[in-house]
């Protein structure tokens, strides 16, 4: 709400960083592709009011799952969070639930636990899923608990694929695309950490992931989000477009 309240400019660098960043490059760049998705005040603070819970509004985490038959039933539409270990995404999604800090973002970080999805309702509105973090030794067992999520879940609305901001695109990062356009479905990807890349670097891997985004992909949306879990810039525009992608947002939807 503080940050809604900012004057313009600075709430602009807060909410949308691509835009913050934007006015570094050569004037007349392309830049469309920064911000097809730009909702107005209104909406971001709908998104708001969906992430922080209430008496009548209850966000909990439900339950994990290491089969797809000991998932939650698919009763609402879902998101997920997928993407390297360590690229930050216990702490995103952490950042997306802080307004309601009675969420207990569970991670677990010994090696050889058992990895698990992580289901989050929230109230009546949707489902946000943590994927467990892949990696160079990703057991066989995790990449078909991942594919066979990705193909039967019929009420999955969008698949968040992290990216670490400071080092770009990884060798397993682009195994994660080529099974997500393999199967079909709709994805995003969200550049992490993004308070620890210098402007120049992070600017340099979004034109580069942005064109990859272009020249390669299908199923991916032309806008990367940006997001610094410790800043926290970009939470509020990622908190609207899931409730947007979850059809949460009517406003949004009919303009
Ligand atoms: P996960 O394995 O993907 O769940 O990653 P974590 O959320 O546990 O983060 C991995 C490491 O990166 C931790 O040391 C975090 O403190 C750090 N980290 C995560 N997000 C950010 C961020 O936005 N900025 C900075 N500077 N560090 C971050």
């Amino acid at each position: 709400s503080q940050v809604l309240r900012l004057e313009r400019s600075r709430r602009t660098g807060v909410v949308f960083p691509l835009q913050k960043l934007a006015r570094y490059l050569a004037p007349g760049t392309d830049t469309s592709r920064f911000r097809l998705f730009q909702p107005d005040l209104a909406a971001l603070q709908r998104a708001e009011a969906l992430f922080r819970s209430g008496r009548n509004h209850v966000i909990d985490y439900v339950s994990s799952a290491v089969r797809m038959d000991h998932a939650p039933p698919a009763a609402l539409p879902e998101v997920c969070f997928v993407g390297r270990s360590n690229v930050g995404k216990s702490s995103l999604i952490r950042a997306l639930f802080a307004l309601s800090p009675e969420v207990e973002v569970r991670v677990s970080k010994t090696p050889g636990d058992t990895k698990k999805m992580n289901f989050f309702k929230v109230g009546k509105y949707f489902t946000l899923v943590d994927m467990p973090g892949y990696g160079y030794r990703a057991p066989q067992d995790f990449v078909e608990m991942v594919e066979a999520y990705l193909q039967e879940r019929h009420n999955l609305k969008r698949t968040f694929l992290l990216v670490d901001g400071v080092v770009g695109l990884q060798k397993t990062d682009h195994i994660a695309v080529e099974m997500l356009e393999e199967f079909g479905i709709p994805y995003v990807m969200v550049l992490t950490k993004i308070d620890r890349a210098s402007r120049g670097l992070l600017l340099k891997n979004v034109l580069e992931i942005q064109e990859f985004v272009k020249e390669k992909t299908h199923g991916c949306f032309p806008q990367l989000f940006l997001v610094s879990s410790l800043e926290f810039s970009g939470i509020h525009l990622l908190r609207c477009f899931v409730a947007h992608v979850t059809g949460n947002l009517p406003t949004v939807e009919a303009s």
